[in-house]
């Protein structure tokens, strides 16, 4: 008993939801230690101390990995005592509905459902968050529990919740779920409108590092990767559009435009990113004196797109630099997908 209590300080709770569920309630499936189940009639239960069917319904739970279970580690979300292939298909489950797995906006509220209509009391009482937050319980219909925290939740910060019951109409299977969710990070403090924009191209860990950072940052922005990266990582492209983010043109092979002829001028834009954004960034920000970059982009219905702040990201401009240079004026941030601090600097903003 000592030896689960110590493995599982999370499950504790669980253990006082249990123990208040088995209050006037039908008794819950017992299960041998080798995980083959058998039914315990609800009168046979009825002397058991509630403690010890508390513990029980723990050690079971702990066995089939659902107190530790997540939204992601268990298909479809749910939790359900396990039980003899019969008895899985008459038990109730519990998901989480909201949040999703994606980071929770920290004025979320929380929403589970359960498969089958639920005896409210033993639902309500069972309710765990943790860290603790206030809040009220609200139980729209049967099978539906919402939780409004009465405060915003703290942003980056993770929470556990943790649900059970038992069926409206009786039965001795009892729902049980526990739950992680994340909130999001704080937004940038930039006095500024800004607009992250990412050049060239980079390893695939370093793209993926500078998508994390953003999403976790919850910024969009624009890529401007060259033809040459497009056909060199097949995915990037649909994976910038599919996060939000405007993919625009950088040449093919970004050579330095003003020493080039009007043809190869056209060519080089031709073949660069072309999925609906009418933003053209000269390599180098180089334009001939004679506006031929200017006039030659205009003809293929692009527009120059420059920077307002310069990070020299690629030349190894320290992150605490690069914040202070974007929030001394915002505006459009020239950044490269191989920068060598570009991350640490989209997280410190
Ligand atoms: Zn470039």
């Amino acid at each position: 008993m000592r030896a689960w209590r110590s493995r599982l300080a999370a499950g504790r709770l669980v253990v006082i939801a249990i123990a208040c569920l088995g209050v006037g309630a039908p008794a819950a499936t017992a299960t041998s230690s080798a995980g083959t189940a058998t039914s315990v009639p609800p009168a046979a239960v009825a002397d058991v101390p509630r403690e010890a069917v508390g513990a029980r319904l723990l050690d079971q739970l702990r066995l089939s990995g659902v107190v530790r279970a997540g939204p992601h580690e268990l298909p479809g979300g749910g939790g359900r005592l396990p039980g003899s292939s019969r008895a899985r298909d008459a038990g109730p489950e519990v998901r989480l509905a909201q949040p999703g797995p994606e980071h929770a906006p920290i004025d979320t509220i929380v929403r589970f459902e359960f498969s089958r209509p639920m005896a409210v009391g033993s639902v309500l009482r069972s309710f765990r968050i943790e860290p603790a937050v206030d809040g009220t319980l609200e139980w729209p219909d049967d099978r539906t529990l919402l939780f409004h925290p009465a405060a915003p939740l703290a942003y980056h910060s993770a929470y556990r919740v943790t649900v059970g019951g038992f069926p409206a109409a009786g039965g001795n299977l009892a729902a049980l779920g526990s739950f992680t969710f994340a909130t999001v990070w704080r937004p940038p403090s930039v006095p500024f409108p800004f607009t992250l924009t990412f050049d060239d191209c980079g390893t695939p860990e370093a793209i993926q590092a500078i998508l994390s950072a953003l999403a976790d940052r919850q910024l969009h922005a624009i890529f401007f990767p060259t033809g040459q990266c497009r056909d060199q990582l097949p995915w990037l492209v649909p994976a910038l559009l599919a996060a939000g983010h405007r993919v625009c043109n950088h040449t093919y092979s970004h050579p330095d435009l003003s020493r080039l002829s009007a043809a190869a001028i056209r060519s080089e834009i031709e073949r660069g990113v072309s999925v609906g954004c009418d933003l053209f960034r000269p390599p180098y920000g180089a334009m001939d004196r004679s506006g031929r970059v200017a006039s030659v982009a205009a003809s293929l219905g692009y527009r120059i797109q420059l920077w307002d702040v310069d990070t020299r990201d690629w030349a190894g401009t320290p992150a605490d630099v690069m914040v202070a240079m974007i929030r001394a004026r915002g505006g459009v941030v020239l950044m490269h997908m191989h920068g060598l601090h570009t991350v640490e600097a989209i997280r410190a903003l």
